[in-house]
């Protein structure tokens, strides 16, 4: 196991800290987007028992052909896991880690937690867009749209299968429906000012000490991981943080300046802050 008081030490000394996260972290909040489980049967046994919906993933998937049961789908789904969200542990455990210094945060997760955690939305890209930005279902123009007002309005319905077609939003360009920036398949819109952030944050720190902390991301994830391994070894003095549940990968060519750290996130990161706050390291 790596010492994790070097691994405090690395994060104290870090001018910058770079968070990148998938799965694995939702999981660790009680969303689990690939299970059928109980949590799915008890929000979703309706879609299920009509629809044959076997998970999360599979109605955000799945190409809905009636508008209205897609968007009581999806609104049921944020209701449940946006709306009525409050933060966890883990998330006020890494903001304590990451204390007063500069980050950026990549995700693939698009439940927005981390904005609902109170990270500052200006440091965070979803690199596969959220749940509740909304764009105009056909793509016409590039113009992403924030959704929470009107998916709050439109909770009154969550315990229907249906939010009725008079209700949903309508394109202001060419009237067609709008959509979920996540629900949207190939006709997504990326945001690109938030990808350009984050480009400007590797340029304000290149050359500096940035700690990339990586959390719950699978071992084959080409879309976070690779690109960060790769960052680290770039950077001659970054340091790269994987923490995640039975799959630490670490590329060789980064092994030097490494550190796997396998089990459940929450509790790792609850010894990191523990020795940050307690061991003598955080003046
Ligand atoms: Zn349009």
């Amino acid at each position: 196991m790596p010492n994790l008081q070097e691994i405090a030490q690395r994060i104290e000394d870090a001018d910058a800290i770079l968070i990148g996260a998938s799965n694995g972290l939702s999981i660790c909040e009680g969303l689990h987007l690939f299970a059928e489980n109980q949590a799915f049967d008890e929000i979703f046994g309706d879609f299920k028992r009509e629809f044959g919906i076997q998970s999360i993933i599979h109605g955000m998937l799945i190409p809905w052909s009636d508008v209205e049961l897609k968007w009581g789908f999806w609104l049921r789904l944020i209701a449940n896991y946006y709306l009525n969200y409050q933060p966890t542990q883990v998330m006020q455990d890494l903001k304590a880690l990451i204390g007063n210094k500069d980050y950026f945060i990549v995700t693939s997760n698009g439940e927005c937690h981390f904005e609902l955690a109170g990270f500052s939305a200006e440091k965070i890209f979803e690199v596969e867009g959220n749940w509740v930005t909304l764009q105009c279902s056909n793509a016409c123009h590039n113009t992403l749209y924030e959704g929470s007002v009107i998916f709050k309005k439109l909770c009154y319905y969550q315990d229907q299968m249906r939010v009725p077609v008079s209700e949903i939003p309508r394109c202001p360009k060419c009237g067609d429906f709008m959509v979920m920036q996540m629900g949207a398949a190939q006709k997504i819109i990326l945001d690109v000012k938030a990808r350009s952030r984050l480009q400007t944050f590797l340029e304000r720190y290149h050359g500096k000490k940035l700690v990339v902390l990586e959390l719950g991301i699978g071992w084959r994830n080409q879309l976070i991981k690779a690109p960060l391994m790769h960052l680290v070894n770039q950077e001659p003095l970054a340091t790269y943080i994987t923490l995640n549940k039975g799959e630490i990968y670490i590329e060789k060519f980064i092994k030097d300046k490494a550190f796997g750290l396998d089990g459940d996130l929450r509790e790792t990161l609850a010894q990191i802050r523990e020795i940050l706050e307690h061991g003598n390291i955080r003046a």
